[in-house]
């Protein structure tokens, strides 16, 4: 006898980077920008938080929706948004790739696809990403012709940062045309092309973004997909049988103020990307395998050191990084780009341990 719906046994559910409220943490392990959201937003949100919240948000998020629809050439029909993209995410698994076949995936990515996978009871099939831990197109290539629900990639990878060239996805998304290719562009901002330039010409593309990363919007929640109307549409009816208000006022508002403000959003990205390079030729200064990354994290190991060990000592001086204990990557660390004082502090650390 359980309380429990019959499913939850199966679940796997995902398990998110640690918050901890400790003082002076050097926090590198969620991927968050480490500087605040354009001062717009904060303008923007107080304004909304005195004017409205006793009523309902736009269930539709118009004024959001033709923000991004500007901001990405496209029509507002052909812009979802979400609580966050893992939200995107969620509805667009349960929209799209419910057939009952094998979903497509690498196998070292973001560990939340397949949490997604078991509670819909989809089926992932994962390809193996090369001894580089690079995506392997020709294997995702060798698929076409086979019955497949769909095909998830993120574009960099993650935890990689690894980026793949819009050309490979174009053919992927050709070699399976009555199959949606989802491409999660988290990180898609610093350094890799965004596939939305591709969402015209293939109607089973869909390009999936967050607010989260670019935008230091993680703490509002907001999450969009871009991809030809019909897809919209299909979110959107799983959207309202689940939640017909995922955006709150707050958040409507202050991503549009974010999405505005592109002098702010490029002033911020080109500070973590120039970060980004410094922190990987200084990592190899000691002696750590660096891959490449166009993301806001850099992906590491280093041959005489365990990870899991160098993880928790880094933890121990105030320093927190992520570590997967995973197949293949658990001799890796994940590093978010801080700021630059936050980076040096990480190799002063480092330094001292090794
Ligand atoms: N996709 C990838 C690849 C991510 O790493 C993350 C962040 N953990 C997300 C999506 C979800 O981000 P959010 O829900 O904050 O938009």
């Amino acid at each position: 006898m359980s309380f429990t719906s019959p499913h939850l046994a199966a679940l796997a559910p995902y398990t998110p980077g640690e918050q901890p409220a400790i003082d002076g943490l050097v926090k590198l392990n969620t991927n968050e920008n480490p500087y605040p959201p354009s001062p717009r937003v904060l303008a923007a949100i107080e304004a909304a938080a005195h004017a409205g919240l006793q009523l309902y948000p736009d269930p539709e998020s118009q004024v959001l929706r033709r923000a991004l629809a500007r901001h990405h050439g496209v029509a507002v029909e052909q812009v979802f948004v979400g609580n966050g993209s893992d939200e995107v995410l969620a509805l667009a698994f349960d929209a799209f790739f419910r057939h009952g076949q094998p979903l497509l995936l690498p196998d070292v990515t973001y560990g939340f696809y397949r949490a997604v996978c078991a509670l819909y009871g989809i089926v992932p099939r994962t390809v193996p990403v090369d001894e580089g831990l690079r995506i392997d197109l020709a294997a995702f290539e060798a698929t076409a012709g086979e019955g497949v629900a769909g095909i998830v990639l993120p574009n960099p990878n993650a935890p990689t940062g690894i980026a793949l060239p819009l050309s490979a996805l174009e053919r992927l998304a050709r070699l399976h045309p009555q199959r949606v290719l989802l491409v999660d562009e988290a990180y898609v901002d610093f350094g890799a092309s965004s596939a939305v330039a591709l969402v015209e010409r293939h109607d089973n593309l869909l390009v999936v973004q967050t607010a989260s990363k670019s935008r230091a919007l993680a703490g509002l929640r907001v999450g969009w997909a871009i991809g030809q109307p019909a897809l919209v549409d299909a979110l959107a009816r799983v959207k309202n049988s689940f939640n017909a208000y995922p955006l709150d006022r707050l958040a409507q508002v202050g991503a549009v103020a974010a999405i505005e403000d592109q002098a702010y959003f490029e002033r911020r990205r080109d500070a973590v990307v120039h970060c980004r390079e410094g922190l990987l030729l200084q990592l190899e200064d000691l002696g750590f395998e660096v891959l490449p990354s166009q993301a806001n994290f850099l992906f590491a190991r280093h041959p005489a050191h365990d990870a899991a060990r160098l993880a928790l000592q880094l933890r121990e001086r105030k320093v927190l990084v992520r570590h997967f204990a995973q197949p293949r990557i658990d001799q890796y660390l994940r590093i978010s780009i801080g700021t630059p004082a936050q980076c040096e502090r990480l190799l002063q650390v480092l330094a001292a341990i090794l």
